[in-house]
């Protein structure tokens, strides 16, 4: 690997390795700029961010329309494809072409694939993993999979790069000393197991890059893994995922010449920025989908306006689309915006849409916001590269709200495996009812407009009208024919 800009010449690298070159860096725990190259992918610069997809897709956004997004990467788990196993071979494991992955999901031949074992942010399972496997969500349900599965899936899928498995129980606020224990050393194994996978790959496939996870406990707890990872596996991966932003301080500096992939869900811009400051370079970032579902278009500029917010009130991070106040209003999602939603629409158009239902809505606000977070991250590498990051940070914090805004209007109809954790915990119905019972007064109205009196019986009427006459008969018709058909058959035999 090289640092600190001094590249190889790619030509001369196998076509496979992944190659991470350090641009700026002012040290430990600090904002750097870095240049994620694989020879056939576009090059990505970071700090970066790759589309967050949903069974290969970034939701509401079909592949013909992956560009408008401008993410040269994705996320994919593994977990949104294998609902078949174990009684059948799922579909995706089926395809006989190289690269199987990124053919199965039709996405573009330059954009980076990273493979992982689950969803960004991982819905809780009830199950806690064993030594050899770890729980997963499919679309039906929970499921087993062992470490071998996984190192197998890899094999077979090509992505770019894999996430190695983390034994990390998700959700459980208290964890045993015993059991971090016990995370070190499978995380340990497991990660053995890819690097065991990775080797059989032959001189004439395209190999895969591993990301090893780093466990979100402190350093001395996982020391067992970390030592091993350093003595004799450090130089078959290629990065590090990062559980816990907090604990880049622990990571080691053997491994700071590596790419940072964050798995540490941020909630806000504000939280991508902390994780920047301390020196993370590549994210998925779940709550673009989050507020886009929400009907929410984000709407901030970093460094932010230099002018300050009206009555030093701090400005939101985003616009509601149901708001009633925009429902004539013609103008962009964003002012600044050069995206395909602002230039094409306006805000009122959208609004429409969302209360139409329309899936249209949703995917031009999710266009708009995709945008939003690109033009956040260049500015961001603008930023750290003139030197004044930490004030254009402190100038961010100032002036936005420290939260994204509340959700007020319906969004799209979900299924139970989209949810993320947080909702699931929330209470009531996932999606509300499309058909509800009228209150006591609405009938009382509806009755009343029909001709009908409270409590008193509708008329019954003695002459059916020729509508309902004519439905009828057709539908005697078509009873009878069957039946006379039938019996001429039956006439024929006798
Ligand atoms: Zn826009």
């Amino acid at each position: 690997m090289a640092q600190n800009g001094s590249t190889p010449n790619l030509s001369q690298l196998p076509p496979e390795m992944l190659d991470f070159a350090i641009l700026k860096s002012g040290g430990a725990l600090a904002p750097r700029l870095g240049r994620l190259s694989l020879q056939g992918r576009k090059t990505i610069l970071t700090p970066a961010f790759i589309g967050n997809t949903s069974r290969g897709v970034i939701p509401h956004i079909s592949q013909d329309n992956y560009r408008k997004c401008g993410v040269d990467g994705v996320y994919i788990p593994l977990e949104d494809f294998i609902e078949k196993y174990p009684n059948k071979t799922p579909p995706v494991f089926q395809l006989e072409t190289p690269e199987p992955l990124r053919a199965f999901t039709a996405l573009p031949n330059d954009s980076l694939v990273v493979l992982g074992p689950r969803r960004n942010p991982p819905i809780l399972t009830p199950n806690g993993h064993t030594n050899t496997e770890i729980s997963l969500l499919t679309s039906v349900g929970f499921k087993m999979v062992s470490s071998e599965y996984y190192a197998a899936a890899a094999r077979k899928l090509q992505p770019d790069i894999v996430v190695g498995l983390a034994d990390i129980p998700f959700g459980k606020e208290k964890v045993s000393i015993k059991r971090k224990d016990k995370m070190s050393d499978r995380t340990e194994v497991w990660l053995r197991d890819i690097i065991a996978k990775q080797n059989t790959v032959e001189a004439n496939e395209r190999k895969f890059n591993i990301f090893a996870p780093m466990l979100p406990i402190e350093r001395d707890l996982q020391s067992w893994y970390l030592e091993h990872l350093l003595d004799d596996m450090v130089d078959k991966i290629s990065g590090v995922a990062i559980y816990d932003a907090y604990l880049l301080d622990d990571l080691p500096d053997e491994l700071h010449h590596l790419p940072r992939l964050s798995f540490h869900d941020p909630a806000s811009p504000q939280d991508v920025l902390r994780q920047i400051g301390m020196g993370m370079d590549l994210f998925t970032i779940p709550f673009i989908t989050t507020a886009t579902d929400a009907g929410i278009a984000l709407s901030f500029t970093f460094p932010p306006p230099s002018e300050k917010p009206q009555d030093d009130v701090r400005q939101a991070l985003g616009v509601d689309m149901w708001h009633a106040d925009l429902a004539q209003s013609v103008t962009p999602l964003s002012e600044d915006c050069a995206c395909y939603a602002c230039t094409k629409h306006h805000r009122a158009y959208i609004q429409h849409l969302l209360s139409a239902k329309e899936m249209l809505g949703w995917v031009l606000i999710q266009i708009h916001n995709h945008a939003v977070l690109n033009t956040f991250f260049s500015s961001i590498r603008a930023s750290i590269e003139r030197g004044t990051f930490d004030a254009d940070v402190a100038a961010f914090t100032a002036f936005y709200e420290p939260q994204l805004p509340e959700k007020t209007g319906q969004g799209p109809r979900v299924r139970g495996y989209q949810f993320n954790s947080n909702e699931l915990a929330r209470e009531g119905r996932k999606n509300p009812k499309a058909y509800k019972k009228f209150d006591e007064e609405k009938i009382v109205q509806l009755r009343a407009a029909h001709g009908q009196l409270v409590g008193k019986k509708p008329e019954v009427r003695d002459v059916i009208d020729d509508e309902a006459l004519v439905g009828l008969v057709g539908m005697g018709n078509e009873d009878v024919d069957v039946r006379l058909e039938g019996l001429e058959i039956e006439d024929t035999k006798t």
